[in-house]
């Protein structure tokens, strides 16, 4: 049966389809990384005012909501900044088909001192809908997609996967 799609694995979506593939067929080897751990302390001392990691099904996890119904995702950095904005959409979409309208998102970047305010459009719900059909055909392939070389492969937890 197929796993539920979370919001990492449309993150990794937009981010690297190899990567993608890897997480969803349960190697994982993101403990071990630098930048994953660099990713945990932030989030373990960013904000701690608000209430954390709430999870909804398995699916979501959202880092915390403030008031007002904004649902908010912390992330270390902004060079992937389309997926972290596509993360937090797949959240509000989630949300909306489970009858949970009138609410907001928000990516936050407490190293940056910034934030970016997202709603869900309707394009944004068709947009969505095309990349769920896309991600869970290259999910159940056999083998992951090649290997294309890329600026973040460096950093990547996979990278000694990848490139032995
Ligand atoms: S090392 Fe590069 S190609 Fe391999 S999973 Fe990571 S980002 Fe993707």
């Amino acid at each position: 049966m197929d796993k539920p799609i979370s919001g990492m694995m449309i993150y990794y979506y937009i981010v690297c389809k190899r990567k993608l593939w890897y997480f969803y067929n349960q190697i994982q080897m993101e403990a071990d990384n630098e930048n994953v751990q660099i990713g945990k302390v932030l989030d373990e001392n960013s904000y701690k005012r608000e209430e954390k990691h709430i999870n909804i099904d398995d699916v979501i996890s959202i880092d915390y909501i403030k008031d007002k119904g904004i649902l908010h995702e912390v992330k270390k950095s902004k060079k992937i900044e389309e997926a972290g904005i596509m993360q937090i959409k797949y959240y509000l979409y989630y949300l909306k088909q489970k009858g949970v309208a009138d609410i907001k998102g928000k990516v936050d970047y407490p190293l940056l001192k910034q934030s970016i305010d997202i709603e869900l459009t309707e394009e944004d719900e068709e947009n969505i809908k095309a990349i769920l059909i896309e991600l869970k055909e290259i999910v159940n392939r056999q083998l992951p997609p090649l290997l294309e070389k890329k600026g973040i492969c460096k950093k990547c937890a996979y990278f000694e996967l990848c490139y032995i």
